[in-house]
């Protein structure tokens, strides 16, 4: 089989290049390594708590042990299903400050603005 274009992972980033370049009529392979969900939790929003640290949704990444800490490590979580981390995130949405924006397009970006 042959493909104009491979994307790999199906996460926020993954999931929208393909469907643009797909919009262009190219064809695309978009690979992911996370299964397919049966039972879909990453609807729900309080069930964040049955997805992370779960192999069947998470890649389950730990820090190496902090020696200023004690040793500690952390759980790093990042998505391993269909839509990456969004599947498995808070849902949490933060408006951006318009200057920020205009900022970006004043430094030689134009379309990055608010407007
Ligand atoms: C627990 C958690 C809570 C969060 N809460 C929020 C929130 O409330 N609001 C918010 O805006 N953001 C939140 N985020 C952040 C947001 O979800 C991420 O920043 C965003 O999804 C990252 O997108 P990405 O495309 O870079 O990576 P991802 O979405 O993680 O996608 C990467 C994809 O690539 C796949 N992949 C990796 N390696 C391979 C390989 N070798 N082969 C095939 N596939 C592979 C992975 O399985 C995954 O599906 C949260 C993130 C996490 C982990």
């Amino acid at each position: 089989m042959q493909f104009d274009y491979i994307v790999v992972g199906s996460g926020s980033a993954g999931s929208p290049v393909a469907a643009r370049l797909l919009e262009r009529g190219a064809s695309v392979l978009l690979i992911e390594a996370g299964k397919k969900e049966k039972i879909h939790l990453s609807r729900i929003p309080a069930a964040i708590v049955h997805t992370i640290g779960n192999p069947r949704y998470d890649w389950c990444y730990k820090t190496e042990a902090d020696p200023t800490r004690g040793g500690l490590t952390e759980a790093w979580p990042r998505g391993k299903v269909p839509g990456g981390s969004s599947t498995i995130n808070g849902m949490i949405f933060i408006r951006g400050a318009a200057r920020d924006y205009d900022a970006w397009e004043a430094m030689g970006n134009p379309g990055w603005g608010l407007e």
